[in-house]
């Protein structure tokens, strides 16, 4: 492929890195000179099951010859069962499904309006954190609290205020009679794979339970196994009242969706909300098996074994290392720049990610092995080594 040639014809919206990739198995991608990459990037936390994994590609090829798509305006067979495998497994009772990360948060924060609406409550105001990101619509970047994304694109949508992230002081402060919600990441993937500390969460939501406000998590990046819980949240002791999700739940057919409790999902009545694509045959058939093989026997131990082994090999570089399950960050000190390292690790066959100021990131497909992660650990100490 003639990169430049490709240039000429895409927007360049993207810093394209001269890659790119014709074939995937497992945790692996292959180039088009047959060049073979271990992945712990997955297509940004996306591909938990990997690439061509027998039972997604089968489930995909079977409903693309039935249906791929009709309306929502007609029931859809695999959309409700994807639903009743998601409030099944999650403290919610609805789900809406939308196409990404982005249309699910901005139906989340639509929602928490309307239901405030309906209550006759004036209250709009919505909570976000530093250092969070929540998409690219112009609600998304509003709630997204980090000025990069935000710049020339003002005026921007009103009713958001930003809090510092484990700073339950900072939230008090931004409390009054117009607060509506709290929207947070319980891992902060984009601005660095920060977990949110255990008391400031159980504190955070004693807050939002006693002041009348809703309590709702991004789970977009966190969700769907990636954290070794089906959901981020079944760490922490709480119900959230909406949850946003994307990402690895079509194991990279796009879709998103949010899952609400019933009082707060009855204020999408016909008219309100909608999405052509949302949920629809092909998404919904992918989704189906990316959560039947997540919630199989053992499936989430080995995310919290693995997460683990990965975690303590990249302890042996003397860098702090964090994160949860298998969503996992190390912070390199300012004089090694992860974009370089990245780039390094990709001409040594690694895919790797950079989350934050200078972090590495790691979010590998969560079917990867013991000696995979060995694999990786190789090429990054001689990556690093040669710093
Ligand atoms: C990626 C991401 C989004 C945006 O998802 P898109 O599918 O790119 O719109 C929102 N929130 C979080 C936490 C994310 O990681």
């Amino acid at each position: 492929m003639n990169f430049e040639e490709a240039d000429k014809y895409l927007f360049p919206n993207y810093a394209r890195l001269p890659y790119s990739f014709v074939k995937g198995e497992g945790c692996y991608l292959y180039d088009e000179d047959g060049k073979k990459y271990l992945d712990m990037l997955s297509g940004i936390a996306v591909n938990q099951l990997g690439y061509n994994h027998p039972k997604l590609t089968e489930s995909i090829c079977r409903q693309a010859k039935e249906i791929i798509h009709v309306s929502n305006l007609f029931y859809i067979k695999p959309q409700y069962e994807v639903a009743k495998i998601l409030v099944e497994n999650s403290c919610g009772d609805k789900v809406f499904f939308c196409n990404s990360g982005a249309e699910a948060n901005e139906a989340l924060i639509k929602l928490i309006r309307r239901y405030f609406y309906d209550k006759k409550e004036n209250r709009y105001e919505i909570i976000t954190f530093e250092g969070s990101f929540h998409g690219r619509t112009l609600a998304t970047i509003t709630a997204t609290a980090q000025p990069k994304y935000q710049e020339g694109f003002q005026p921007l949508p009103e009713g958001f205020k930003y809090a510092k992230f484990n700073d339950i002081d900072s939230v008090k402060q931004l409390i009054n009679d117009k607060t509506a919600a709290v929207l947070i990441e319980l891992v902060q993937g984009e601005g660095g794979v920060n977990p949110a500390d255990k008391e400031f969460i159980k504190e955070l939501y004693s807050l939002c339970r006693e002041n009348g406000i809703l309590f709702t998590v991004d789970e977009v990046q966190t969700g769907i196994g990636r954290t070794g819980k089906l959901f981020a949240y079944q760490h922490y002791d709480i119900e959230p009242d909406i949850i946003s999700l994307a990402k690895g739940l079509g194991g990279g057919v796009p879709i998103g969706a949010i899952i609400a409790k019933d009082e707060i999902a009855k204020s999408f009545v016909p008219g309100t909300h909608a999405s052509t694509f949302g949920g629809n045959y092909l998404a919904a058939a992918a989704a189906k098996v990316v959560l039947e093989e997540i919630l199989s026997d053992g499936f989430l131990d080995k995310v919290i074994e693995n997460g683990e082994y990965l975690k303590e090999r990249l302890k042996t570089f003397g860098y702090p290392v964090k994160g949860l399950g298998l969503m996992i960050g190390m912070d390199l000190p300012e004089e090694i720049s992860a974009k370089e390292i990245m780039k390094k690790a990709l001409e040594n066959g690694l895919i790797i990610g950079t989350a934050g100021k200078n972090t590495l990131r790691f979010v590998p497909p969560l079917i990867i092995r013991k000696d995979d992660i060995d694999l990786a650990v190789n090429i990054l100490e001689k990556v690093l080594g040669e710093k």
